[in-house]
């Protein structure tokens, strides 16, 4: 039987088959993921995913949140302090929270799951000191969708072999985050 004689049971109409959507490939796969974990983040600052992947398989996630067992951040709790970059730029953050990043070699860490030679992604552009982390667990490459301070960890990503890569999700379905 000839692709054109295929029917599709659902509609009969074989030209309908070309309205199915796209086939997600692994990069928009794990970063759609990864905005989907970012759903469960709790500081009010920012809502950021991690993925950590190894053969397309998934090893560890992470959101930014408080330390498990302590309180969300809300008005009262959530501590922002400004740091300056060498270069002079400010960058703000919140000291009750562990980065999505963090939490995932934290995640594996806990289960004993080796991250060495993994892939990560994340939602925006790690910050310098989950870069730091990232490049010492032995992460290859780091996808992201938001870019973030990219200048900030420019120089160190050039003087390490761990490639910086945008794969940008368009669509992504936010389900209303219940506070
Ligand atoms: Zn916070
Ligand atoms: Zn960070």
């Amino acid at each position: 039987m000839s692709e054109h004689e295929h029917h599709n049971c659902s509609s009969g109409h074989p030209e309908n088959l070309q309205l199915r959507p796209k086939r997600l490939g692994w990069d928009e796969y794990f970063m759609s993921v990864a905005h989907l974990i970012s759903q469960r983040a709790t500081c009010k600052r920012a809502h950021i995913g991690a993925v950590i992947v190894r053969d397309n398989n998934i090893l560890a996630t992470g959101y930014n949140g408080a330390p498990s067992g302590l309180p969300h951040c809300d008005d009262d709790n959530c501590l922002i302090y400004t740091s300056t970059h060498p270069d002079g730029t400010i960058e703000q953050n919140c000291m009750n929270t562990i980065h999505a990043e963090m939490n995932a070699i934290i995640q594996a860490a806990k289960h004993g799951v080796s991250i060495k030679d993994a892939d990560i992604y994340v939602t925006a552009s790690p910050c310098i000191n989950c870069l730091k982390a990232l490049i010492n667990v032995g992460i290859k490459q780091i996808y992201y969708d938001k870019p973030y301070k990219i200048e900030n960890i420019s120089d160190m990503l050039h003087k390490t072999g761990v490639k910086l890569i945008q794969v940008h999700v368009e669509n992504i379905r936010i389900i209303n985050d219940e506070k």
